[in-house]
């Protein structure tokens, strides 16, 4: 099964992998086997919005943020709050193009929060057999569609 082959892989490489992919960025880095406790998640991104903006930032700008359209690399943290979810763009400090942090990402049209959003991908990819949507559905309180979705996503992960 191929879930089985990204066992032991940290979720930062694979969700660094995918974006890089989506990016056409190719790296040769190996992946350092590594699987993380729960406990040490929910300490590093539990109630930490900086954290899970950090993870996700770093997966998308690894080293720094560059902005596409200048190259700058300063930047304002700029929070959007929708109806659904609170999403947040970096905005380039120079010319003031406005970058999300999951658009270009696998995530892009995620309906969940950040912190939702790492917590499912963790518990997914942090299983042998990832987990399905019905856990998912309790553990993050979310509707069983967008669990569907987010199990769907996770699957791609591991493709
Ligand atoms: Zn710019």
């Amino acid at each position: 099964m191929k879930l089985n082959r990204m066992h032991g892989f940290s979720i930062r490489s694979i969700i660094r992998l995918e974006i890089r992919w989506r990016y056409n960025h190719m790296s040769n880095k190996v992946l350092k086997p590594k699987k993380a406790s729960l406990y040490q998640f929910t300490q590093n991104y539990s109630n930490n919005i900086g954290n899970c903006i950090e993870f996700f930032k770093s997966m998308k700008w690894p080293g720094e943020f560059s902005c596409d359209r200048c190259g700058c690399h300063k930047y304002y943290l700029v929070k959007r709050v929708g109806k659904t979810k609170t999403s947040y763009v970096l905005e380039c400090s120079s010319c003031h193009k406005q970058h999300s942090l999951l658009s270009g990402t696998i995530f892009q049209s995620c309906k969940l929060d950040l912190y939702k959003l790492l917590l499912g991908v963790f518990l997914f990819l942090n299983e042998n057999k990832g987990i399905s949507a019905i856990n998912l559905c309790s553990i993050l309180d979310v509707n069983h569609k967008t669990a569907l979705l987010l199990e769907n996503k996770c699957r791609i992960l591991c493709h």
